[in-house]
């Protein structure tokens, strides 16, 4: 059985010596191979090379450097996107083609999205037309970069990217579940040869996550995961007013006016919450339907809802694959017999697996009706293939519902109305709003607000991220 033992530390691969896990393949529901954790000391020594490799000059570096060093991690991960798609699928169950298509390929279109902005940034311009008051951006420092395991590549390669093209150097803390991609990664930037302690890696679950942001050499902390591990990290960041990005949970609604396109927007929409198996932070979750199409609308989700395939990993196809643990399929099935329970009407799917895949953490496209903002269902995020379906009877009630929740990541509308898809635009409370289908732009500024957390990554906006503001008045040229 594959055993993955090792950190990252100082431009070398060390032993790891902390705790040991099992990982578990969610296709087969069998160990397949066993993590070896950082132990505190590998922490505290990943910290330490961060520091100086910054302290040493990363941290004073200039744009074509970091420009030429991002130039080259990205080749290196070409080289490797068949082996990053492999790991992808068999570590957190994503169908091939997708972990190809769909996780890689947005990995590697943040990076060069970030490639693309350092063209244009500068870090040191005038206030004014007067030369004398200038203005410095300037990195941070050491970055603990936090990562979750549902786009495993692509969730370290928006904070890398910005970490890097910022001047900070990095450890990075995967998550446990998807640490072999980490992995693969890590050699990928080895071979990009940066200044050893520029970027370094251990492995470990939140026990690990918590010695890295609590040791006082970070200086900035970039979290995508729960909102719940997300309020930990903002408190403890507190104390030492260490500088925090918090990409969390969602609940985003998908709004559908009468004048859509309908079976266009239903296909969509149920393509975009049930994508990676539901677990995507930006999910498509909640469908809020005008009232005159609401039952064509049911009547096709639950036609397509019942189509759509849920199939093992490794086969090609677009189908969805299994949740990523058993903690998390636990969890879906919670929610689904909560919805049930609570009176939500079921029009697809529903609690079990799928017929025909009688083990693996497979659920099925499950599609509620009538579900209001009083229900759980209506309110938590639950990170897995169910839509919730709401009707509304005017463009107010359709605002009123899509803010209706603690969260506030993104919104999508469906309308053929260009001023009223502007007006309802304007009046949500995310940070991200798709019109029509149209897909992001991977330099666009990726977060939200509420529960959903605070900052933003991609593009410039997830360089800055990494950097602080410096004023300097009174100096006559630079
Ligand atoms: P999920 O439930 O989706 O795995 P988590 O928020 O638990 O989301 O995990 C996201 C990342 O945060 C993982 O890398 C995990 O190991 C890490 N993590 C979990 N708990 C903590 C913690 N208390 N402090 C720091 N990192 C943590």
């Amino acid at each position: 059985m594959a055993l993955f033992d090792q950190v990252y530390i100082d431009g070398a691969w060390q032993k790891a010596d902390g705790d040991t896990r099992a990982l578990i393949n969610p296709d087969t529901e069998t160990q397949d191979a066993t993590l070896i954790c950082a132990s505190s000391s590998a922490c505290a020594a990943a910290v330490a090379s961060a520091r100086a490799a910054f302290d040493a000059g990363w941290g004073r570096s200039d744009i074509a450097t970091r420009r030429a060093a991002l130039a080259r991690i990205i080749t290196e991960i070409e080289a490797r996107a068949d082996a990053f798609a492999s790991c992808i699928s068999t570590e957190i169950g994503a169908p091939i083609d997708f972990a190809r298509t769909g996780q890689v390929a947005a990995g590697l279109a943040h990076l060069r999205a970030t490639l693309a902005a350092l063209e244009t940034l500068t870090n040191d311009a005038p206030l004014t037309t007067a030369p004398d008051h200038r203005i410095r951006h300037e990195p941070l420092g050491v970055a603990a970069l936090i990562t979750p395991w549902n786009w495993p590549l692509n969730q370290v390669a928006l904070k890398l990217g910005g970490a890097i093209a910022a001047g900070c150097t990095m450890v990075l803390k995967p998550s446990e579940l998807s640490s072999r991609t980490a992995i693969i990664l890590t050699e990928a930037i080895h071979a990009a040869d940066l200044p050893p302690g520029v970027f370094n890696m251990i492995t470990g679950a939140g026990d690990v996550g918590a010695a890295l942001i609590s040791n006082p050499d970070v200086d900035v902390v970039s979290f995508t995961g729960s909102t719940a591990t997300g309020r930990f990290i903002a408190a403890e960041a507190a104390q030492s007013m260490t500088r925090t990005t918090l990409e969390l949970g969602g609940k985003s609604a998908n709004l559908l006016f009468s004048d859509c396109d309908l079976p266009t927007a239903i296909t969509q929409g149920l393509a975009h919450c049930f994508r990676n198996a539901g677990q995507s932070c930006n999910a498509a979750t909640r469908m809020l339907v005008a009232r005159d199409i609401y039952n064509d609308a049911l009547t096709l989700a639950a036609q397509i809802a019942t189509q759509t395939e849920v199939n093992r990993p490794h086969l090609s196809g677009a189908h969805i694959g299994p949740q990523v643990s058993a903690a998390q399929f636990a969890k879906v099935q919670s929610f689904i017999e909560t919805g049930v329970d609570q009176g939500a009407r079921l029009v697809a799917g529903g609690p079990g697996r799928p017929d025909h895949l009688p083990r693996g953490f497979y659920s099925r496209p499950t599609v509620f009706a009538d579900v209001r903002p009083d229900m759980t269902l209506f309110q938590d995020e639950i990170f897995g293939p169910v839509l919730t379906m709401t009707p509304f009877d005017s463009e107010e009630e359709a605002i009123e519902l899509a803010n209706a929740t603690p969260y506030g990541l993104a919104g999508y509308i469906q309308t053929a109305d260009a001023k009223r898809a502007d007006r309802v635009a304007q009046a949500l409370r995310v940070g991200m709003v798709q019109i029509n289908g149209q897909s992001r732009e991977a330099g666009a500024p990726f977060g939200g607000r509420g529960l959903s957390g605070y900052g933003r990554e991609a593009g410039v906006w997830g360089i800055r991220a990494f950097q602080d503001i410096k004023s300097i008045s009174g100096a006559a040229a630079f």
